[in-house]
């Protein structure tokens, strides 16, 4: 628990509810992919096989599909055209794994018919990186001068966090997009039926709550700094 002086921080109980919507998002994820990690496809396609398999039905032959270590890494990087498929999703022939391997196609896909979300997604990827970084520390020495400028740092503090929060709310059309993409797909080339998909849903759509998850808990603490910013007055 923060204290500052003798003075506890009320509005840091919205710091903990948002660390814990995305703890129970998190473990959400983590067992509804292991739930229907052990149920096998039919086709019994690997999830690199299927990310393979959609990207040569896209008409996609110029990403790179490789195994990374970790559990739930996987990730499409524009930069490199490189499909990372992780310990769990690479050499796994499940609903899970394949419903995973497919949403990081889903992103291949955006990439290559440029997806405006996508676009956008990437341009302020530095911005908002400079932005989380600057944030505290601009705010915090704002809040030590009691002059106009410390109420300037102060708001440019508020900007640079808010940056970090529209980056994650233009995450969220890119996630759901990539994610419907990947269940189209799927079916329409073969590669899970109707009933496995089903699993498949469950499983992307547990992947999508944990974006939902961090974007609110941004929110939360952008609603936490306008707090206690808000009071201040330079007379
Ligand atoms: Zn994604």
């Amino acid at each position: 628990m923060p204290f500052y002086g003798y003075y506890f921080d009320p509005t840091y109980i919205l710091v903990i509810i948002g660390a814990a919507i995305c703890l129970i998002a998190s473990a959400r994820v983590k067992s509804t992919f292991h739930k229907y990690d052990r149920v096998r496809s039919m086709s019994g396609m690997t999830g690199a096989q299927a990310a393979e398999r959609i990207l040569h039905s896209a008409g996609i032959y110029d990403v790179q599909v490789r195994h990374i270590s970790g559990d739930l890494t996987d990730h499409y990087d524009p930069r490199n055209k490189t499909l990372s498929l992780s310990d769990s999703t690479y050499s796994s022939a499940s609903v899970a794994a394949v419903g995973v391997a497919a949403h990081e196609c889903g992103h291949a896909i955006q990439h290559q018919r440029n997806y405006a979300p996508l676009s956008v997604r990437s341009a302020i990827v530095p911005l908002a990186n400079f932005g989380s970084f600057a944030a505290w520390p601009l705010i915090v020495i704002g809040l030590f001068i009691t002059s106009s400028t410390g109420t300037l740092l102060i708001n440019i503090g508020i900007i640079c966090f808010s940056l970090a929060v529209l980056f994650q709310l233009v995450t969220l059309p890119v996630e759901f997009n990539a994610s419907s993409r990947a269940v189209r797909i799927l079916g329409e080339t073969g590669i899970l039926g109707e009933e496995e998909l089903r699993g498949t849903r469950k499983v992307l759509k547990a992947a999508a709550l944990t974006y939902v998850a961090g974007a609110a808990s941004a929110i939360l603490q952008l609603l936490r700094l306008l707090i206690l910013t808000g009071g201040r007055r330079d007379d």
